[in-house]
């Protein structure tokens, strides 16, 4: 492989792009060219560093081919990431908080002219369905959007004081740099909704995303490079480091870095809030789901099973939100049970490569991905499970696997318990919304959550107290899908972070309370005398 380096300014990495280059040979994958993907540019960039780490490969899901070969950076290099973010950190943290909502805006901007390119990109390595890469890319450009609103009313408090002439004020200032380390199901979106608000908050960023994208993160990170650079701003707001565990790590344990907002699985998330706390940083976690869908006599049962559809086999079962448990009443269960198969049948045609415009439903991401399905239907076949549609890997080249659907399993079991990322959904009777609650509620995630019913009193119930316990608490839509005005996010081992909108940006700032005394003498807080 001819080694080309390919650098944003202070930003790491080097793809080795020999096999890329053959693909871009190819019309159909143009678009790598347009998002500047080939060795023809290495010119493009004029940054300074590279990486040295190992080479690691990017495979596409729907061939099990190689695209690239890709050289990491070393722990090293990432620490130089952090030296250098901070540094960037200072100019940025002074530009008044409209004129970064108008780099935003700006990246805003950059992002739709390449909604097409980098939706396919995300489209060829992760291997989601073109639509659904498209919606990613949408989803960080109306995040932009929201942060440039944010940008002119990021607020604070003014407090009345027990003093006489003192007034307290309470002021979010800019936290530093944020390390945020992402998972491959969402390779854009999830750097997306961290960075801009980050961003725009004032904070530099350092990005490790998922090892299996690293195109897709090189693509992004290109694209906010060339707005910071263009009006003078160092590429190091915005840096990426490329690489595994290792380098994850290293962000992970640098004091440097007060917030890590981490997005994976819930086993290497909690290790990853051990270490943050040890070292009293602060950390943002989006971690595994096991997200219910309860449907109530008194649904639209067809609304219900549309649903069910597009959330359980949707992103091939690869979602954080996707469906993984159906809570169905008993007087609807056979009925709905026979409409919801017949939904998964029609996507029996619709099975194949995610670029393709007829397919709906694409691979899953990787081998490992494969395995652990299989596994889980193993599992759930050892503990009395009874198949009722799917249950078996697609015999084609690429990692393709039948949507399945699983009954007679225990709710204790321990396969239903955890979240096996991919197409298979558990079902479950249930004779009222308060047995279907408590179900919805006894596993030890609490991500995303959906009630079908046109009841008031079940809404009630379910929004309510004792209702759902997770973060997403949903009525008449699916689990999955969320859009970003709300805070987002769960709790229990989904982690209990919130990003996106509402208030979540003040997860990225630092709370400063100040109280200002305007009179001529000293008074003590509570009354106390020191004379
Ligand atoms: P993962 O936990 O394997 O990896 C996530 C990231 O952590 C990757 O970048 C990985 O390289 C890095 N990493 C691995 N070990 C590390 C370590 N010791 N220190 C620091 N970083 C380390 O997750 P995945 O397989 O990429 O993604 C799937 C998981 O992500 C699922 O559990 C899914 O539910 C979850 N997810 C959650 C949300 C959410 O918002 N709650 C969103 C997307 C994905």
């Amino acid at each position: 492989f001819r080694m080309i380096r390919l650098l944003s300014k202070n930003s790491i990495y080097i793809p080795q792009l020999q096999k890329v280059r053959h693909l871009v040979t190819d019309p159909k994958y143009g678009f790598l060219k347009q998002l500047g993907l080939t060795t023809e540019n290495p010119g493009f960039f004029d940054g300074r560093w590279g990486g040295s780490g190992k080479v690691i490969e990017s495979v596409s899901p729907a061939t099990g081919k190689v695209i690239a070969k890709v050289r990491t950076s070393t722990s090293e290099e990432a620490n130089n990431a952090i030296t250098e973010s901070r540094k960037a950190w200072i100019q940025w943290a002074l530009l008044p908080a409209p004129k970064r909502g108008e780099i935003l805006r700006q990246i805003g901007m950059e992002l739709r002219n390449n909604i097409e390119p980098l939706g396919r990109l995300v489209s060829l390595e992760m291997g989601k369905i073109l639509p659904e890469a498209i919606g990613e890319i949408q989803e960080f450009i109306d995040v932009c959007d929201y942060a440039v609103g944010l940008s002119r009313m990021l607020g604070g408090s003014i407090i009345h004081s027990e003093r006489k002439s003192h007034i307290i004020l309470e002021q979010w200032n800019p936290i530093g740099v944020v390390g945020v380390i992402s998972a491959f199901n969402f390779p854009v979106a999830v750097y997306g909704w961290n960075a801009a608000i980050a961003m725009v908050c004032g904070d530099t960023v350092v990005w490790k995303g998922a090892p299996t994208t690293p195109l897709t993160s090189v693509a992004t990170t290109k694209i906010i490079a060339q707005v910071l650079e263009r009006n003078g701003l160092p590429g190091s707001v915005a840096s990426l480091v490329t690489g595994g565990y290792d380098v994850g790590d290293t962000i992970v344990n640098d004091t440097r870095v007060p917030l890590i907002s981490f997005t994976g699985s819930t086993e290497v998330g909690k290790n990853v809030a051990l270490k943050v706390q040890q070292r009293f940083g602060k950390s943002l976690l989006e971690l595994g789901g096991n997200n219910a869908m309860i449907v109530t006599p008194d649904g639209n049962l067809d609304m219900a099973v549309q649903t069910a559809v597009f959330s359980s086999v949707g992103t091939t079962g690869q979602r954080c939100t996707s469906t993984r448990r159906l809570i169905l009443h008993s007087k609807i269960k056979d009925e709905f049970l026979g409409k919801l198969k017949a939904g998964y049948k029609s996507i029996l045609g619709r099975i194949g490569d995610p670029l393709d415009d007829n397919v709906l439903y694409g691979p899953l991401h990787n081998q490992q991905a494969v395995d652990k399905y299989n596994q889980a239907i193993e599992s759930a076949l050892q503990n009395g499970g009874k198949i009722e549609f799917g249950g078996k890997q697609i015999n084609r080249a690429g990692f393709y696997v039948e949507p399945t659907i699983i009954s007679g399993l225990s709710p204790k079991a321990e396969i239903v318990q955890k979240e096996t990322f991919a197409p298979i959904v558990y079902i479950f009777e249930v004779d009222s919304l308060t047995d279907a609650i408590a179900l919805n509620n006894d596993v030890s995630q609490g991500l995303s959550s959906a009630l079908f019913s046109t009841k008031l009193e079940d809404i009630s119930l379910w929004a309510g107290p004792l209702g759902s316990d997770c973060g997403i608490v949903n009525v008449n839509i699916g689990t999955s899908g969320a859009e970003i005005g709300g805070a987002f996010g769960g709790e229990k081992a989904t982690g209990g972070g919130r990003e996106c909108g509402s208030d979540s940006w003040k997860n990225y700032m630092r709370r400063s309370t100040i109280t200002i005394n305007h009179g001529n003498e000293i008074t003590l807080a509570q009354g106390l005398k020191f004379e």
